[in-house]
């Protein structure tokens, strides 16, 4: 059978690496952290980091597709592996996701609303953008924010100096913050052979920048249901997309507002595991090993909690609760802010 080669060993490798295994293929991660949660359940591992030209070689010569669990890889990593195996989602899905002001860029070409935004590098285009843009705003760091790491609020003008300083220097990006009146988001797959399958829209509940449940069905009327399942299939088509993709948005009374896409499996679609017979993780396994996607209709109404840090310190609990899906990531550290498993309740005779 075929080897998917998976970049990253989080939770999200480890589902992803249960997912391929159950359609019978064998998984091969690639990961520095020699105790990582994929790492237990995948049939290879191999330890080394992204600078790593000969274990990135080996790795991609020991399986017949490559895909990932995170958008931060290193450009010089890929342009290795790209020469032996094919990378899916492609590249240009990563390079757009691996900074905010291209992803936006992308999207508002696309027809897409997003907030207002202005790439900030020095504290005189941070005065610009605040002159443009106004209070509130949010400044992010363009690369590598998650979690809501990497992002400072300005209430007002004199919170600025502050702001700036949090990005150390980084290239930065300012937002408009957007009076949303709740976070939604939708998970969509793409085959190659353009096929496309969308989950129901989950309802996303944020705290500290962290999300805490997703909820489907999410408050939606039927056509912010149709228009976020649509500009979904848009950004797949443009982007010639084979995979899972995650899309966050903003629900305005007016119009949905796009915070931001992931090229990968999302958390905000957990749900998919207790609620529909084939979830985030296998339609994604499917869509990189050219099967047919699957049947991703929600069978059932679902609330996922992230066990987040002393969260876990439930799980006895939980485990013993009606119509709950535990699902742990087996990490051994236990830190605040780690997300360390969710559970999937699911709500009893509901669909
Ligand atoms: P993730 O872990 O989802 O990748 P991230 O670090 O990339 O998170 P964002 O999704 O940009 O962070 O922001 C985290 C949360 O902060 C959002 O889900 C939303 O609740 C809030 N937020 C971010 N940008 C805005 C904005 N422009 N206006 C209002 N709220 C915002
Ligand atoms: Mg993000
Ligand atoms: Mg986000």
């Amino acid at each position: 059978g075929a080897t998917i080669g998976i970049l990253g060993g989080g939770q999200l490798g480890r589902m992803l690496s249960v997912a391929a295994s159950r359609l019978g293929f064998k998984t091969c991660v690639f990961e520095p952290d020699g105790d990582c949660p994929a790492s237990h359940v995948s049939n290879y591992h191999v330890k080394a980091d992204y600078d790593d030209p000969d274990a990135l070689r080996s790795f991609a010569q020991a399986v017949d597709v490559v895909t990932y669990e995170f958008e931060n890889i290193p450009t010089s990593a890929l342009d290795i592996i790209e020469t032996l195996r094919p990378i899916r989602p492609g590249r240009e899905a990563l390079r757009i996701s691996q900074d905010r002001l291209t992803e936006k860029e992308f999207l508002t070409k696309l027809g897409l609303k997003t907030a207002p935004f202005a790439a900030v590098d020095n504290g005189d285009d941070l005065a610009t953008a605040l002159d443009q843009i106004g209070t509130p705003a949010i400044l992010k760091t363009r690369r590598f924010g998650y979690d809501g790491k990497g992002q400072a609020r300005i209430m007002t003008s004199g919170d600025a100096e502050q702001a700036l300083a949090e990005m150390a220097g980084t290239p930065a990006l300012l937002e408009g913050f957007v009076a949303f009146s709740h976070e939604v988001s939708v998970i969509a797959a793409r085959a190659p052979d353009g096929s496309i399958s969308c989950f129901d829209p989950g309802e996303n509940v944020h705290q500290g920048g962290i999300l805490r449940t997703t909820t489907v069905p999410a408050r939606l009327n039927p056509t912010q249901r149709s228009d976020a399942v649509l500009l979904a299939a848009n950004i797949l088509n443009a982007l010639d997309y084979v995979g899972v993709l995650g899309v966050e948005l903003f629900v305005t009374p007016g119009e949905l507002i796009v915070n931001e896409i992931a090229p990968r499996v999302h958390n905000s679609g957990h749900w998919t595991q207790n609620g529909c017979a084939v979830d985030q993780f296998e339609q994604h396994i499917r869509a990189v090993a050219s099967w047919p996607l699957g049947d991703g209709r929600r069978h059932s109404d679902v609330v996922m909690e992230n066990l987040i840090g002393s969260d876990v310190d439930r799980v006895r609990q939980i485990a013993s609760e009606p119509h709950a899906a535990l699902h742990l990531y087996g990490k051994a550290a236990c830190k605040p802010g780690r997300k360390m498993g969710h559970v999937n309740r699911l709500k009893p005779g509901a669909s």
